[in-house]
C-alpha cells in the first residue's frame, strides 16, 4: 500500500500514515467542535476505515477515550488527540493541522486535502469571506447560506 500522507500529534510520539485521500474535507462551525477545541471553527477530513495505519512505536500506544459517538486517540506524552474514530461508520476524522509539513511549515499536498465547504455555518462565531459553499447545518440537506 502506498502512503499518501503522514501525520502526528504535536510532540510526534503518536503517528500514523494515510493510504487513501479523504472521503470529504470541510470546515465545521458546530458548537461541539467549537467547545471541544476552543476554536471558532475547525478543519476536519473524514477517511474510510481502511485508510489509516498507525506508525508509532509500541511504547507510544495511544490512550483511547470513548465518548458517546466517537473514540478519541490521545498521545500519552503531549495529550493531544490527532485522531478520532466514529463508532457507527468506523470512519476516521483527522484535522489537516496534524499532517506532515514541508520546510516552510506548509501542509504537504494541501490541494488534495483542503476543505471544500463550511458546515454548521448557522452556528458560526466568525464570518468567513471565502468562496466555498456554506451550509446552515449538514451539507446538501440544510439551507445554503452563501447563495442568494
Ligand atoms: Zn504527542
Ligand atoms: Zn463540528
Amino acid at each position: 500500500m502506498t502512503t499518501l500522507m503522514k501525520g502526528s500529534c504535536s510532540c510526534g510520539a503518536l503517528s500514523f500514515s494515510l493510504q487513501e485521500k479523504p472521503l470529504f474535507s470541510m470546515y465545521c462551525h458546530c458548537t461541539k467542535c467549537q467547545r471541544a477545541h476552543g476554536a471558532v471553527f475547525v478543519a476536519a477530513m473524514h477517511f474510510s476505515p481502511s485508510a489509516l495505519t498507525w506508525t508509532h512505536t509500541a511504547e507510544n500506544e495511544p490512550l483511547e477515550e470513548k465518548l458517546t459517538r466517537v473514540a478519541l486517540y490521545r498521545c500519552k506524552q503531549c495529550h493531544c488527540s490527532p485522531v478520532t474514530q466514529i463508532f457507527a461508520s468506523k470512519n476516521w476524522v483527522i484535522s489537516p493541522v496534524h499532517l506532515e509539513r514541508d520546510a516552510d511549515g506548509n501542509i504537504i499536498d494541501w490541494e488534495d486535502v483542503k476543505p471544500t465547504c463550511h458546515i454548521w455555518y448557522g452556528n458560526r462565531v466568525l464570518d468567513v469571506a471565502d468562496s466555498l459553499p456554506k451550509w446552515e447545518g449538514f451539507p446538501r440537506t440544510s439551507t445554503r447560506l452563501d447563495s442568494d
